[in-house]
Order: structure tokens, then C-alpha cells, then sequence
């Protein structure tokens, strides 16, 4: 079994980005800016922004956090919204998401321009990824497709099984896994929580990918001998060696599944470092300096 060493990747990639911003701040041009709004106080929520804020300082591009109550009103919010989508210092907007339930996140994820969108969120750019056209895409499924490019992971006429179905995971990755490039040309089936035959369904997967967000789901007897299973879920669970703090662990349980596989992500150390390093590579993309 070889592990998918996201943080690894994620680091390369970082450095990489470094060395670019390097560059172009000797060549005078506009660093990438990224704005992150954080609404509210939900404690998992400042963590990533948190480490997407800090990975632009690691590769030295700009950025701001604005952090509004947890009340703040749909007009408010959408006001913010609209003065960095006419800002031409700023190139990315990130709304974070969840949001409290009084704001439509759907509504104001599409009020962000979709020039702007390093989510890849927007329907407009949903579309261009349907079609196949340039557009930023949805962090971490192309966390997911680097992280299977680094590690030359077969795809083409394998079959991909994706448990998961969210805008934001399973169904892009369905979308990009079954185009006619690499990584992809997998044969696709998406299940869900209505999924009849859930099980069949995964062992019958070359490549699994579980983004479900229940610790442990997928158990070895779900899994093909030999399978590559990349682990999307971030699941706090209370840490019994540790009363009152907890310890994250994915949708796969990796102890029984491991020595079963041929590639596996850790959580953590896997997707979450590869969705971090896809955002900063859409940063760049939306200031104009395509990696
Ligand atoms: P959602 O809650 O939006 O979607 C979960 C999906 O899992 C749904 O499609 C749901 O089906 C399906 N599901 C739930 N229960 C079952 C079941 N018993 N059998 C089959 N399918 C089931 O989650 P997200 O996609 O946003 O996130 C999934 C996980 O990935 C979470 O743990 C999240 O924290 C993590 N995550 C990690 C990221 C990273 O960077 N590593 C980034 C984003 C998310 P249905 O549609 O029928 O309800």
C-alpha cells in the first residue's frame, strides 16, 4: 500500500507558487489578492479560513479576511459582496461556507463575480467545467485530480465509484473523472445516501472516493483488494485519550482499509493540504497568471 502524501504535495506545490510570486514581484506586477469573508463563529469554519489565509503569507500573496456577525443580513452581506466584485485590487473572493441558515448561500454564492469565484462555485463556472472550457475548478476535486496525476494513478476505463453527491465534491468529481482526459476517463457511478446496494456498489470500484461526512463509513468489506481510495471526510470525533478535545478522522476507516489497498489518502495529511494548494492554484488563475 503506498500513502497519497496530500501535505507532501501540497507543500511542492506551495513552494512552487513562492518561487512565481518571486518572480513577479521582480518583475513589478500585481501580486494575486484573495478575500476571504467569514461569517459567524463556527469553530470548524475559522479553521480553514484560517489555513487558506496562512498559506497565502507562506507563498507570499495578498490577502484579507472580513469577518462579519453571525446576524449579519442577507443586504449587508451582499453589499460586501458587491463592492470586491467592483474592487480591481482584489482577484478572488471566498465565501465561506456554512453559513448561518438565515442567508442563501446558493444566492450569494452566485452574486460573487464568476471572474472572481476561486471556489469554482459559481454556476457560470460550473457550466465551463461541464463543457470542458477554462475555468477554476471546484478546490478540492482538483485537489483530488493533482494529487492522482502526481502519483500516476491509472483512471482511463477504470471504474470510479463516488459516494457523495454534494455541489461541492462528489458531483463535480463525477463530471471531471468521466471527461475524455487524464486524470479521468473512468466509468462513474455517484451513490448516495439512497443508493440501493451501497456496498456492491464500492467494492466493485477501482478508484473510491468517499465524501459523505460519517467517521469510519467506508469499512474494509466495502473495498476491492487492490483499489485506490482517496478519504475526502473531515470528521471531528471526541479524542478518548484526551477528554473534552477531539481528533479528526476521515469517512474511511483507514486502519482496516489500508492493508487491503494500493493507494490511500491519511486524514489528516491528504485531501484537506491538496484543497488548500487548489485554492491558491485558482488564485493565481484569477489574477491572470495561469500555473
Ligand atoms: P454533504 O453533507 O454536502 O454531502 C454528503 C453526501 O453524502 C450527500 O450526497 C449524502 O447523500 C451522502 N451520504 C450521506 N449519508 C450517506 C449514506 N449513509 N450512504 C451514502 N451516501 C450518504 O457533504 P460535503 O460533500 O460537503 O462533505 C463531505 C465530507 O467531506 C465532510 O466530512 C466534509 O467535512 C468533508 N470535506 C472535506 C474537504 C477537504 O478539503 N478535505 C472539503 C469539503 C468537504 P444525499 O445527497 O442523498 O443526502
Amino acid at each position: 500500500m503506498q500513502l497519497l502524501d496530500g501535505r507532501a504535495l501540497s507543500g511542492q506545490l506551495q513552494q512552487k507558487l513562492a518561487r512565481v510570486t518571486e518572480t513577479l514581484k521582480q518583475q513589478d506586477k500585481p501580486l494575486p489578492h484573495l478575500v476571504a469573508i467569514l461569517v459567524g463563529n463556527d469553530a470548524a469554519s475559522h479553521t480553514y479560513v484560517r489555513s487558506k489565509i496562512k498559506a497565502c503569507e507562506r507563498v507570499g500573496i495578498r490577502s484579507t479576511l472580513i469577518r462579519l456577525e453571525e446576524n449579519v443580513s442577507e443586504f449587508s452581506l451582499t453589499d460586501t459582496i458587491s463592492r470586491l466584485n467592483a474592487d480591481p485590487s482584489v482577484h478572488g473572493i471566498l465565501l465561506q461556507l456554512p453559513l448561518p441558515p438565515h442567508l442563501p448561500a446558493d444566492v450569494l454564492t452566485h452574486h460573487i463575480a464568476p471572474e472572481k469565484d476561486v471556489d469554482g462555485f459559481h454556476f457560470i463556472n460550473a457550466g465551463k467545467m461541464l463543457k470542458g472550457l477554462p475555468c477554476p475548478l471546484p478546490a478540492t476535486p482538483y485537489g483530488i485530480l493533482l494529487l492522482l496525476e502526481h502519483y500516476r494513478i491509472e483512471t482511463s476505463g477504470k471504474h470510479c465509484v463516488i459516494v457523495g453527491r454534494s455541489d461541492i465534491v462528489g458531483r463535480p468529481l463525477s463530471v471531471l473523472l468521466s471527461r475524455n482526459h487524464y486524470p479521468g476517463n473512468c466509468t462513474v457511478t455517484l451513490c448516495h445516501s439512497k443508493s440501493e446496494n451501497l456496498s456492491d456498489h464500492c467494492r466493485s470500484a477501482d478508484l473510491l472516493i468517499a465524501a459523505i461526512g460519517k467517521p469510519n463509513f467506508i469499512q474494509a468489506s466495502m473495498v476491492k483488494p487492490g483499489a485506490t481510495v482517496i478519504d475526502v471526510g473531515i470528521n471531528r470525533i471526541a479524542d478518548s485519550s484526551h477528554p473534552g478535545s477531539f481528533r479528526l478522522v476521515g469517512d474511511v476507516d483507514f486502519n482496516a482499509v489500508a492493508p487491503i489497498c494500493s493507494h490511500i489518502t491519511p486524514v489528516p495529511g491528504g485531501v484537506g493540504p491538496m484543497t488548500i494548494a487548489a485554492l491558491l492554484l485558482n488564485t493565481f488563475y484569477v489574477a491572470g497568471y495561469p500555473q
